[in-house]
């Protein structure tokens, strides 16, 4: 071949060849561009796509808040896909005031995301303390030492060193308060223990007055107190005391304190009898034709009298032992109810007084104590026989060991025979006061008396009194002694 062909032949190679070579580069460059366009599409693509799935982004996802803190759970929104913070629902059920995890759960739209609230309680408690003051046996407590103690949480308070010490002294106490969360204060304060050597105090045991059958608790209004301890020991012993009983009776209290020391109180209480409004009905100068009557009417009312008797009926003598039978008292009032005789001389008036005082025992078995003076201790008869014989005889009786009594209420019924019934119901039933002494006589000529009797009895009764006979404790009304 010759050598110009052989160029020829290269130069259509080459041209052929550099065309061929130019096609190639141009589609490579295509093929660059859509790779290109590819790799550039597919991520924003791709973005696109999962900004559209997951639009929501959180500042954290574990978001840790202290207890006391404000939390807004949409502040936690970085931003939103295509929208923005405030169309985001929040569900969450935090509580904040309660240490805990609690999840967040955010929606907007069709899409969620999530994040965990973190409770935690970080702070302290807060704690002042005092002094405490006290003896050398009380068990202190922590409490006793803390002015305030404040947490949100509940605080439990103790001693940092449990070994309390018992002298009497100032010791260094430290006190921890913790909370639930395990946050600790701790302080220190001071516990001063003194000797008590101060028994308690016992007030309200000044002496009663009471009544016989009222109620009485030797407790109520007594009270004890202690410098240090707060509930000393009271006891109270009463019994001796018997309420039904009058008369005066003692009840001790004796109050003990934790430290030994002892008080001791002894109270007066008198039971006084029960007052009751009496009546003693009283007969003068029987016994007489009208004594059964009498009899029959107190019998019938069931009331109780006296009879002062004398010696000058002895046919009715009898009547006397039924008087006594029947529960009234019979009364001394001379033997011969003769002022002359009687107030004559002292002498006199006692020998008489000895021949009723024998009839008496004779007729009912017992001797009488219980005296009447003819005419009363005032009268003024006795002075035509014996100056000043009154006043002598009623201090005389008296040394005897009699009592006499005069009365209160006159029936007037010695003013004349047959006085009114009306009259002698109205003037015995005069009386007033607790206690009544009714004069009125049991002679055979004293009908009204008899026919008074069951209206008197009724006047009393109605006002609530009670009939007695009298005995030598009785209420003894005296009259003035004029001679
Ligand atoms: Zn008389």
């Amino acid at each position: 071949m010759k050598r110009e062909d052989r160029n020829d032949n290269r130069r259509d190679h080459n041209l052929r060849n550099s065309s061929f070579r130019k096609t190639r580069r141009r589609r490579k460059r295509r093929y660059l561009i859509i790779l290109m366009l590819l790799a550039l599409l597919i991520p924003v693509g791709g973005a696109l796509l999962y900004l559209n799935m997951f639009p929501i982004f959180l500042k954290s996802r574990v978001v840790v808040k202290e207890m006391t803190e404000q939390f807004d759970a949409l502040d936690n929104v970085r931003f939103v896909f295509g929208g923005n913070p405030e169309q985001v629902k929040v569900e969450t059920e935090a509580d904040l005031t309660k240490p805990g995890d609690y999840p967040i759960r955010y929606t907007y739209g069709k899409r969620q995301a999530s994040a965990v609230l973190q409770v935690r309680d970080l702070t302290p408690p807060e704690l002042s303390v005092r002094s405490y003051t006290t003896d050398e046996v009380e068990e202190v407590k922590p409490e006793q030492f803390v002015e305030k103690a404040e947490d949100l949480s509940k605080v439990t308070l103790s001693f940092v060193d449990p070994e309390i010490r018992k002298e009497a002294g100032a010791w260094k106490i430290r006190i921890a308060a913790e909370d639930e969360s395990g946050n600790r204060t701790e302080k220190e304060t001071e516990l001063i223990r003194v000797k008590d050597e101060n028994g308690p105090r016992i007030s309200g045991t000044e002496d009663r007055v009471l009544v016989a059958g009222e109620g009485f608790d030797a407790k109520e209004a007594v009270s004890v107190e202690d410098d240090m301890d707060p509930v000393p020991l009271l006891e109270v012993d009463d019994s001796n005391l018997d309420l039904s009983v009058p008369g005066t009776y003692y009840v001790d209290y004796r109050a003990k304190d934790r430290s030994g020391n002892q008080t001791e109180v002894r109270r007066k209480i008198v039971v006084k009898k029960k007052e009751e409004k009496v009546v003693y009905l009283t007969f003068d100068d029987g016994p007489s034709a009208n004594t059964e009557k009498v009899l029959d009417i107190l019998k019938k009312e069931n009331v109780k009298a006296t009879f002062f008797v004398t010696g000058n009926n002895p046919k009715y003598n009898y009547l006397m032992k039924r008087a006594k039978e029947e529960g009234h008292a019979i009364g001394l009032h001379t033997y011969t109810h003769d002022y002359s005789r009687v107030y004559s001389s002292e002498k006199a008036y006692f020998d008489d007084l000895q021949k009723i005082s024998d009839l008496v025992e004779k007729t009912t078995g017992e001797r009488s104590k219980l005296l009447r003076f003819p005419g009363g201790s005032s009268n003024l008869v006795s002075a035509k026989y014996t100056k000043g014989i009154m006043s002598s005889l009623t201090k005389k009786v008296r040394e005897k060991g009699y009592q006499y009594f005069d009365w209160n209420c006159d029936s007037t019924d010695a003013a004349g025979n047959n006085v009114p019934v009306e009259t002698l119901v109205k003037n015995a039933s005069s009386g007033q006061g607790k206690q009544i002494n009714i004069l009125m006589h049991d002679t055979d000529a004293k009908d009204t008396t008899v026919a008074a009797l069951p209206k008197i009895i009724e006047s009393y009764r109605s006002r609530g009194y009670t009939f007695r006979e009298l005995t030598a404790d009785s209420f003894a009304p005296q009259h003035k002694v004029n001679n």
